[in-house]
């Protein structure tokens, strides 16, 4: 199976240096994750706000990518398919 969202990923750079959603509520975050359609940067399923889930429900941008130190990983929401960005 080949995710067919690639075409959806832009040249983004990170909307703020944690998750956006949690720096203006003062919310917490385990993982930070960034959408590769716009920037947003948002937290992982193990937060308590799931921020970059909830930013794929409410824009439907399907790729995000780990902005975890070391790792070059990303999802697409819609094919629920883990990518390879160690190559970008
Ligand atoms: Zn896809
Ligand atoms: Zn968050
Ligand atoms: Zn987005």
């Amino acid at each position: 199976m080949i995710c067919k969202h690639l075409n959806q990923i832009e040249d983004v750079t990170p909307s703020a240096k944690g998750c956006e959603d949690c720096l203006k509520t003062g919310g917490w975050w385990v993982h930070l994750r960034m959408c590769m359609t716009c920037g947003h940067m948002g937290c992982c399923d193990s937060s308590p706000n799931k921020h970059a889930t909830k930013h794929f429900h409410a824009t439907k941008h399907p790729v995000m990518r780990s902005m975890e130190p070391g790792e070059d990983w990303g999802w697409c929401y819609v094919d629920q398919m883990e990518l390879d960005f160690s190559k970008r």
